[in-house]
């Protein structure tokens, strides 16, 4: 069977190399034109333009872990022999420290060694169609490769499977990335990571996670409304030092003692959860991959674990029904309007939650107006139950298993009522370090500074 993939990102080459080691010839377009560099550390300057948020900070998650290791092993065994850390979590779960453009090296050096694997550099401008069914993919050239199936992995701006766009939803996460990265010291040591991948520090109206990688790097990320007209400043590298300061997660991983800045500050906004499915028009064996279907706020890290799961799904539909398009859709849909929907909602319900506590803290209604009267029957926001925790060994577990992908989303409401009554004893989230502690405020473990206090470093800087 012939296969044209159209974007060389992370779904792309997954479905790629899983398609070609099923005796298919697949053709992999990509409309960026650099070459894949030298290695893994020159990847770290790679020129993607293709790819907005490449040298933001990724967290991979156990669930990528386990689908690279289910289905590409020698993928994940190159990541670990090119630097990639393991991290050994608590259920057996393993997760990656990792960036991404050392991700993306390791699965374009493994597509290029693969003998049933092309690559060329192209834009792809439309899908072909006969009689229902794909065609071919016609590129801006107006060259056409003709091909049984057509993957588009075109990635969260690609518009290739746009023309048969069914349901959609289109909302935004209500969240602007402000990062930069870093590198340790010679003999230096990463700071505490106390979920897996990822520090995370809440603030009121805003928060700041930490991003351990390979090679002795890491990302401090501070996040806030796209409204919040206080925090844009955080854009500028004045600003971003001071917040670094003010707030002792990020202070304790950027002390001048421990690493050096090696990153200008990046800010992405714009950011929106979509999810989109296929119309009852679209051609058989033509998928829709990852970000084409479905983005979600990067702040929970999810988009390449199920990059890679989408692949190995419609991998797997193909594996158990060569040549029958019909039974592709039809497994690949299953899994898409099922755990992929499942997931997108689970974010969705996060980020309303979240814009809403931290507009209310914005406003100077303090932390979403007090704490909200939880009876039986009310469901907790997911952000409150992951800002619990740090405070509660069982939530802690749960949580983990959650933010990992590894349970489905439903399975966290199992530890509502725990949250629930560690809000009727007193917890609330977002409580200041210890010497910051005040009048009926208990100290906590180290997050982040009220908010006064950041605006207080902000205007100083
Ligand atoms: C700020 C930010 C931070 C993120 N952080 C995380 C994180 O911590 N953890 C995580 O797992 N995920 C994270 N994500 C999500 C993750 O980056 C995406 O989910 C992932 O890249 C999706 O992979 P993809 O294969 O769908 O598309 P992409 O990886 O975006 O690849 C799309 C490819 O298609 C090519 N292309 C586009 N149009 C065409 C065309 N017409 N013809 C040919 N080629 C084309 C592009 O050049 C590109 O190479 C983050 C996203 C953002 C925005």
């Amino acid at each position: 069977m012939q296969v044209v993939v159209a974007g060389a990102g992370i779904s792309g080459l997954t479905a790629a190399l899983a398609l070609a080691r099923q005796g298919h010839r697949v053709r992999v377009v990509d409309r960026d034109g650099t070459a894949r560099p030298a290695g893994v550390d020159a990847a770290a300057a790679w020129e993607r333009r293709g790819v907005a948020q490449f040298h933001q900070p990724h967290a991979f998650l156990a669930r990528l872990h386990a689908e690279l290791d289910a289905g590409l092993p020698d993928v994940l065994a190159s990541l670990v022999a090119h630097g990639a850390a393991p991290v050994d979590l608590p259920d057996g779960l393993r997760a990656l420290w990792c960036r991404r453009s050392t991700l993306e090296w390791v699965l374009q050096a493994a597509a290029e060694a693969e003998p049933g694997v092309e690559l060329r550099h192209a834009a792809v401008a439309d899908v072909e169609t006969a009689g229902g069914a794909v065609a071919g993919v016609r590129l801006v050239d107006g060259a056409v490769l003709p091909a049984d199936l057509v993957v588009d992995a075109t990635g969260r701006r690609g518009r290739l499977s746009r023309r048969w766009s069914g349901d959609t939803v289109d909302v935004p996460t209500d969240e602007v990335y402000v990062s930069r990265r870093y590198r340790l010291l010679p003999g230096a040591e990463f700071g505490p990571v106390e979920r897996g991948v990822v520090s995370v520090a809440e603030g009121d109206g805003y928060a700041v996670l930490v991003f351990p990688h390979d090679a002795g790097t890491f990302s401090v990320c501070l996040t806030r409304l796209p409204d919040d007209e206080d925090l844009a400043c955080l854009r500028e590298l004045s600003s971003f030092e001071a917040a670094t300061r003010a707030v002792p997660l990020a202070a304790l991983w950027t002390d001048p003692a421990r690493a050096v800045p090696i990153s200008p500050v990046m800010v992405m906004g714009g950011l929106r959860s979509t999810f989109r499915l296929l119309d009852d028009a679209a051609p058989l064996g033509l998928h829709p991959l990852a970000d084409a279907v479905s983005t979600s706020n990067p702040h929970f890290g999810r988009g390449s674990a199920l990059a890679v799961a989408h692949a190995l799904r419609l991998a797997g539909a193909v594996a158990d029904a060569p040549g029958d398009a019909r039974s592709w859709r039809a497994q690949v849909d299953d899994w898409v309007r099922g755990e992929l929907h499942d997931w997108f909602e689970d974010g969705c319900r996060t980020d309303a939650a979240r814009a809403a506590a931290w507009r209310a803290a914005r406003d100077g209604a303090g932390w979403g107006g007090g704490p909200p009267a939880f009876g039986p029957g009310t469901p907790l926001p997911g952000w409150l139950v992951m800002a619990a925790a740090g405070a509660d060994p069982v939530v802690g577990r749960a949580v983990l298993r959650h933010a990992h992908l590894v349970d489905p989303p439903s399975a966290l409401t199992a530890v509502h009522p725990r949250v629930a009554a560690m809000l009727a004893e007193g917890w609330r989230p977002g409580r200041p370090p210890a010497d910051q502690a005040g009048e009926g405020r208990p100290a906590g473990p180290p997050q982040a500074p009220p908010r006064q206090v950041l605006l207080a470093a902000l205007a100083a800087a």
